[in-house]
Order: C-alpha cells, then structure tokens, then sequence
C-alpha cells in the first residue's frame, strides 16, 4: 500500500513535527564543532521548501552520534541549525531540549512558514527505548508528523515510530517526506518490476551482512555480479585457496546455497575471474587504534589460488571489463558495495570501472541506475559521478534491511493513502 506524502496534506497552520536525518559528520576546529559535509541538510531542504509553501509551521527532531542518553556537547544539534539557516536563507529557531516547556513555548509563537529545530532526540535514553511516554511529550506540539529520515527508518525508536503512532491514533496524519518518497520509489517501486536486462552488482566485505539481500535478488535480477572481499567466501566454497584474505569460512555453505538457487532460477550469477593481490608485511608499528600496521607490498594480479602469505585487495582488470560489458547493456542497475578497497588508490580501478560503467549505461542507455547506500555511494562520489546515476540511497543499514524485504517501522508507522 503506498504512503501518504507531504504533497497529499494541507497543513496551513498546522504544526508539523518532521523528522529528519541531520547526522552529519562533525570535527572540532578552534574549539567549535564544524559540519565536514552538508549532504544530509541539503536533502531535506526539498520538503522543508515545499512546507513553508504550504504554511506549516515546521518543527525538527533529529538524532547526531550516540550520547547515550546525555546531553554531551559535542553532540548538539545547534551548528546544524546555523548551517540550515545559511542554505535555506531564512531563519531557524534552536530549541536547547527536544520535550519541555521550552519547546512548548517556542512551539507557541510560530507562525505559519517558521522553523524550530529541536536539540538531539538522543540526549534521552527513552528515544531509543520508544519509550511511549517520551514519545508523547514529543508529539504535544504534533498536530502532523513526518518522516523524512529514510537513514533512521530502519529503527524503531520514539522520534521514528512512537510519535507517528500517537499522531495517527489521534487522527492525524503521518506521512513521507519527499526524500522518503524517492527512498521507497526507487529502492522499493523502480525493483518490483524492473525494466530488463536487470543487472545487480554486490560487493563489500561480508557475505553474511549480504547474503538476505542476494537471496531476495535472485528472484528478480536477470545477472549478478559479485566482486569485494565477499567473493573470497564463493571462492573459498569452491576450494581455491584464499591465502590472508577476508573470508568467512562459517559461511562457505550459504554462499554454495546462493549459487544453487542462481542455477535454479536461470540467473547468471558472476564471480570475478582475477583478482589483484598484495603480500602484507608487518612495520611493527601501530595505528592509532592499537592495531598492527602493514604494508601492502608485490602487488600483483592473479587468477586462481591466492598463494598463503598473500591477500586479495579487489577485482582484476579483467574481470573489471567483463562486468563492464555487462552493465553497459543493463535496462535496471542495482548495486551495492565496492568491488574492493576502494578507499585505497592502488586498489580502486576495479571499483571506478564498475562506477563508469554504470554511468555510461545511465547516459548512453537510458538504464535506471539505482545506487544503494553505504560505500558505494561514497566510491561514486569518490570518484566525481555522484550526480551522473539516476538515484543515490541516503540510507546505509536502512537501505540495506529494505532491499532485504523487510518492513521498515518508520515506513510501516505512516499512512496508507486512501
Ligand atoms: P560493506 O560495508 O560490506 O559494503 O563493505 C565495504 C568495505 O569493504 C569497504 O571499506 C572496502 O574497503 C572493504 N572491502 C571491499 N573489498 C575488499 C577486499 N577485497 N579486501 C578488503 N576489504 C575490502
């Protein structure tokens, strides 16, 4: 059932207690804390844009870090009102707590267009609790809700789900943001009946933290091509020997199992057929974390065993054109998770030849490329085509549980439109 949205509601007047995903990095500069990227603002300003239209008067929860239920400095919430006030070119009000007098009364003297962004939801152990009477001390100045933090709809918590409920049980309405909107349009609706050929391309570190995902897929992908460390598991399920790779022996089964299914289901399913390879060799010095430094040396790409003293640091060069070629004649792109340790230049081509080649199928093609969250929206940006694919999930572990099939509480919470 499709939710209610903003764009459904008349809301003049009328107090709207939206949640949004304002959990931005932060670093200490001259003793003020400093947002290091915007993005998260800058996605919501579209519904906040479209509010002060429509003459609602706006009120912001958020959470920023783990406080753990204290009121840690560090953590406020109040330079991203500065920063919000600077993007939107209109004045935000800071409340200094998110219950209370202090937001009623602010609450009070709003006008119809105003804003008033509420200090961290997380200084109170309760919003992660969904505490219910937490919950409704938020929603007293909620005569509407709305959700907006895709990022933060995979949880249950009092800002997420507790005050959506309580708006709706009084009968008032609890709707998706524009933001929110995308998330389950191009993440749910665009993957229920994809145009083909549907190309989905996983990778990342584990094959447990995937495997629920890569199940759900093979009944709708047309090809999948695995590459990162997780494809050492598959391997490794083969008996090619993985030397110090990242693998997870416990679940060599499960990916045997996916391959099974991918049989089954006539998908092509692709493991990388060259990796490149790097023997790491102790400095016996430490890394700020405590952990022993390495350094990666006789880089090299092979195919087949990965030799013992050796460990495997991406896709090769060939397997990056094969997987290419595939892409670049897809209809519907779906991909999560980077081809390797992209975050390291020496390992990065295979990553940025998948990235190019999703952007050429977007561009040349006409695909609908679909980036779901986590590092893959880091390599795309890492790399300068962040705006070149048709749709950048916000959300990481949501987007994540989502494409899983699961069912959000901060989805399930909203509306159903009549
Ligand atoms: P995930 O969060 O599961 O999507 O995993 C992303 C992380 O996996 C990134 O930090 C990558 O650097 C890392 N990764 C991907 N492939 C490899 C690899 N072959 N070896 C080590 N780390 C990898």
């Amino acid at each position: 059932m499709a939710k209610l949205t903003v764009r459904d509601l008349d809301v003049r007047g009328k107090r709207v207690f939206m949640r949004v995903d304002y959990n931005v990095p932060l670093e200490e500069r001259d003793g003020q804390m400093a947002i290091t990227d915007n993005t998260r603002i800058v996605e919501t300003l579209p519904t906040l844009k479209l509010l002060i239209d429509k003459g609602a008067k706006i009120i912001l929860a958020a959470h920023l870090g783990r406080p753990k239920g204290k009121r840690e400095a560090t953590m406020s919430l109040r330079p991203v009102g500065l920063k919000l006030h600077e993007l939107l070119g209109r004045s935000v009000a800071f409340a200094t707590d998110c219950i209370g007098e202090v937001v009623e009364k602010a609450a009070a003297h709003m006008k119809d267009g105003d804003i008033l962004l509420l200090e961290n939801v997380r200084y109170y152990n309760e919003e992660e609790a969904n505490d219910p009477v937490f919950a409704e001390k938020l929603a007293k100045v909620a005569d509407v809700y709305v959700n907006d933090a895709f990022g933060a709809a995979h949880r249950a918590h009092a800002s997420t789900e507790g005050v959506a409920r309580i708006v709706a049980k009084r009968g008032g309405f609890a709707a998706a943001g524009l933001l929110m909107e995308r998330e389950l349009k191009f993440l749910g609706d665009e993957l229920e009946n994809p145009a083909r050929p549907f190309v989905v391309i996983l990778g990342g570190a584990k094959v447990s933290d995937k495997i629920k995902v890569i199940d759900r897929l093979l009944e709708k992908a047309d090809t999948i091509l695995i590459g990162g460390a997780m494809a050492y598991t598959f391997k490794l399920a083969h008996g090619v020997k993985t030397g110090k790779s990242l693998v997870e022996p416990d679940h060599t089964g499960t990916a045997l199992a996916a391959e099974k299914k991918a049989i089954e289901r006539k998908v092509n399913f692709q493991l990388p057929t060259d990796t490149i390879i790097a023997t790491p060799v102790d400095t016996g010095k430490l890394n700020k974390k405590g952990k022993p430094v390495y350094d990666l040396t006789n880089i090299r790409t092979i195919r087949g065993d990965i030799p013992d003293d050796a460990e495997g640091f991406s896709i090769g060069a060939e397997t990056a054109a094969n997987y290419a070629r595939i892409i670049q004649s897809a209809k519907t792109i779906l991909w999560n998770g980077p081809m390797g340790m992209f975050e390291d230049p020496r390992f990065a081509a295979g990553t940025n030849a998948v990235a190019q080649a999703v952007v050429d199928a977007t561009q040349k093609n006409g695909a609908k490329s679909i980036i779901g969250g986590g590092d893959s929206v880091k390599a795309l940006n890492k790399a300068g085509l962040g705006d070149k694919v048709t749709f950048m999930s916000t959300g990481g572990g949501a987007s994540l549980e989502f494409l899983e099939g699961a069912v959000l509480p901060g989805v399930a919470a909203l509306s159903d439109k009549k």
